[in-house]
This record gives structure tokens, C-alpha cells and sequence, in this order.
């Protein structure tokens, strides 16, 4: 992703002596042998070395290491924005550190694979629901969630409504357990005893807001320069750019769909949702094909539909003291039959850790519950 077309000899002395820090940090192990940035990542080393780059911005960090090129501060601040929804300043330096180092095997690596579908999330939903059969009951929103004692045994009754146009209807649950995957800034919504005493925790969970917009075109637009990749990236842009979401079909011609991302980092979250709700759909579809015709020119003539979805709470918002404050740990703690599961809890916004968590609440509610298991974290 890098620029390297038209970097000067100090631009590429600076991306070397990046990538040397990367490396340094790839090969660091604490005395118990953990990695400093890994995946999941709750196996990364606390070890205050590592930590005490939770204290400061990733822009503060660059600058104490004299960074100053201009293509390795837009790749940082790039790969913030990608992964956290924020700039280079907002950042805490141990997220971006560990968005660069925790995907490298080793040393010098170039980082594992990654898995991408046309379909996106759809196809993890599908194998999900596949696996669930007829257990699975989509459609209901639940909408209150309260630990009780019936008949000297505490329980989790749930009560959820599914809305079927005019047709309302309210469902209630007793379970002996309840894992809430739900992001946090829901709980006290939820959790009824919350509602009036909420937990110190959800106030550090922030989170930030993105656009999305989908454009079917009627064929692939031509470029300048560069043939149409997979991930298509425009230089100091506020967008990230492009994905073609059916370029693991194989084809390189014909209608496709172009997923498009703008992640709102100008602003505190609550401002950044304001002013994600106050541009309405035909203002963000300028933004989108303004931005997209800087490449190609006759992206507007080519583009048959566009939808543009808005996101308030988007991603987990990583920003300095977050990650390692201790904040995470309260939250995960199961409260009276009720386990937690959601990728917030990692603080990044990474489907890696959404299978974690997925799995660490799981198993926890199998100890709970003295169900002999082997636990595959
Ligand atoms: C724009 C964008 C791009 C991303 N790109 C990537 C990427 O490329 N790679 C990657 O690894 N990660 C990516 N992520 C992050 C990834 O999508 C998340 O980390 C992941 O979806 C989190 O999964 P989750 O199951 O923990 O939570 P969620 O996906 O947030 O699921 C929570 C679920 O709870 C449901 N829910 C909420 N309230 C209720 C209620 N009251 N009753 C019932 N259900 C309720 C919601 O509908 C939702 O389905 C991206 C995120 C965004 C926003």
C-alpha cells in the first residue's frame, strides 16, 4: 500500500528504518515468551515495554522516533483510519503498532493471508445459521434483560419483540445463562438493573461512525495508471478508497459492485454521528463519486445504483489509555448469568476477536454450567 512511485531518497530511508522497527518489535518476546502485538489479542504481552505505548498517540510516537515523511505519515495514518475509523493523532501508538506488527509471522513478513467474500459478513451469517438449523430465531430485538431468583435458583429472563410490520409480538426467555454479543454502549439499555446503575466501564467504550456506499456499475470504470485491484486506494483522501466486491470471481469485466468506505475521523464520536446523520443520501453520494472520479472520470455515467449506509457505532474506537486500562477486563466479567461477547472487548474492531470472544464466553458458560469441555483458545 505504500507509495512508493515518486518517494524521495529520505521518503524511503524512513519506510526502511519503519519496516526495521517493525521487524525489532515482530522479533520481541517477553519473559514468558508472548509476543508483543499477536492475534487474538488477548495473547499479547501487558509487559509495560509494550503497554507504555498505550499512553501516547501514534502521531506522538512517530514523531518521538523522527518520522516525519509525509508518505509514511499518510500510511500510519492510513491504516489507523482502516482498522480503528481514526487519524494518525488519535490513535493510541500501540494500535497502530499492533495493526502492523500482530499480522507478521515473523520478521521481515509480510503478514498471513486474509479471507474476504463477495458477499462479505453474508457468508459467515449463512454458515452460522446453516450450523444453528432451526434453533436459530432471527428477527426478534431483544429488549430487556434481567438476572432474577426463581425458586432460590438465580436465572436470566430475556423478553424480545419481533416486528413484522403492523404485527408486533413479545417473546420471553428463562435461561440458566445469557451471553450478550451485543457491544457494550448497549448493556445499559438492555441489562435492566443497569438502566438505573450503570457499570463505570461502558463509559470508555467509544466507538466511531462510517459511511458505506455500495455502487453497481454497468461495467468496470477505466483508471489512470494503475489496473483495478481487489482493495483500490486514492492518496490523501478521506475516503479509504474501494473494494470490487466480486474480484474473487475472477472477472475483470462486466457489472460489478464497488464497496466504498469513509470512516468520520474529524470529529469527537458523538459529533462524528451527528454529522454522519445530518448529510443526507444524495450529499454522500457526491462525496463518493467526487472522490472515486479523481480516478476514474466516468464513474458518474457508469454507475446504474448507489447505496450509501450510515453506521453510528461502527467500530471500537482505540484511542491512548483505552486498550490496557483495565476497562476491557471489567467488562468481560460475566454478571449474574450473563456472559459477554462482544468483539469491543478487544478494543479493535477485528473479526479475529470476534471469534475469540465468541469462543472464550462459550466455554465459560460450559464451566459455569460444569460441563466438561476442552478448551480450544
Ligand atoms: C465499515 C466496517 C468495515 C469493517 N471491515 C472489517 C474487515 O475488513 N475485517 C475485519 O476483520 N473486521 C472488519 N470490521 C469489523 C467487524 O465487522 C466487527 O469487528 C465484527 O462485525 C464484530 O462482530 P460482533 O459479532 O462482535 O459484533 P456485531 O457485528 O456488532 O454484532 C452484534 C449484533 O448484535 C445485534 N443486536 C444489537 N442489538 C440487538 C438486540 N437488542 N437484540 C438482538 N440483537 C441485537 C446486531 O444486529 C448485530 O448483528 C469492519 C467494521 C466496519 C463497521
Amino acid at each position: 500500500m505504500y507509495l512508493r512511485a515518486g518517494a524521495t531518497v529520505e521518503d524511503r530511508r524512513q519506510w526502511a528504518k519503519f519496516q526495521q522497527v517493525l521487524d525489532r518489535w515482530s522479533a520481541w518476546r517477553d519473559r514468558q515468551g508472548r509476543r508483543a502485538f499477536t492475534l487474538p489479542l488477548a495473547g499479547c504481552s501487558d509487559d509495560p515495554a509494550v503497554t507504555q505505548l498505550d499512553k501516547m498517540t501514534a502521531a506522538q510516537w512517530l514523531g518521538q522516533q523522527g518520522f516525519d515523511s509525509p508518505r509514511l505519515l499518510w500510511m500510519v495514518d492510513y491504516a489507523c483510519r482502516d482498522d480503528y475509523g481514526m487519524s494518525v493523532g488519535q490513535a493510541s501508538a500501540w494500535a497502530a503498532l499492533f495493526y502492523f506488527v500482530s499480522r507478521r509471522v515473523a520478521p521481515g513478513g509480510t503478514g498471513r493471508p486474509f479471507l474476504t467474500w463477495p458477499e462479505g459478513n453474508a457468508r459467515i451469517v449463512r454458515h452460522l445459521a446453516e450450523m444453528a438449523g432451526d434453533r436459530l430465531r432471527s428477527g426478534e430485538a431483544v429488549i430487556d434483560i434481567n438476572p432474577v431468583v426463581r425458586d432460590g435458583r438465580e436465572i436470566v429472563e430475556v423478553v424480545s419483540l419481533a416486528s413484522n410490520g403492523a404485527d408486533e409480538r413479545v417473546r420471553g426467555y428463562r435461561a440458566n445463562r445469557v451471553i450478550m454479543a451485543t457491544p457494550q454502549f448497549l448493556t445499559p439499555y438492555l441489562v435492566r438493573p443497569w438502566r438505573s446503575d450503570r457499570p463505570e466501564h461502558v463509559a470508555s467504550f467509544e466507538y466511531g461512525s462510517w459511511m458505506v456506499a455500495n455502487l453497481a456499475v454497468d461495467q468496470r470504470p477505466a483508471g489512470i495508471g494503475f489496473p483495478m485491484a481487489w482493495d483500490n486506494v486514492f492518496y490523501n483522501s478521506r475516503s479509504l478508497g474501494y473494494v470490487v466486491a466480486t474480484h474473487q470471481a475472477g472477472e475483470d469485466r462486466g457489472p460489478t459492485v464497488l464497496t466504498y468506505y469513509y470512516p468520520i475521523v474529524d470529529e469527537s464520536p458523538k459529533g462524528g454521528r451527528r454529522f454522519l446523520e445530518s448529510i443526507g443520501r444524495d450529499e454522500w453520494a457526491d462525496v463518493v463519486l467526487a472522490d472515486i472520479e479523481r480516478a476514474h472520470p466516468e464513474i458518474r455515467q457508469l454507475t446504474r445504483e448507489l447505496n450509501v449506509a450510515r453506521w453510528g457505532h461502527a467500530m471500537i474506537r482505540p484511542k491512548p489509555g483505552f486498550v490496557w486500562s483495565g476497562s476491557r477486563e471489567s467488562a468481560r466479567q460475566p454478571w449474574r448469568g450473563i456472559h459477554f461477547a462482544n468483539t469491543d472487548l478487544s478494543g479493535v474492531a477485528l473479526f479475529e476477536e470476534a471469534f475469540y470472544h465468541g469462543t472464550r464466553a462459550g466455554e465459560e458458560v460450559l464451566a459455569g454450567l460444569s460441563i466438561s469441555h476442552q478448551s480450544v483458545l
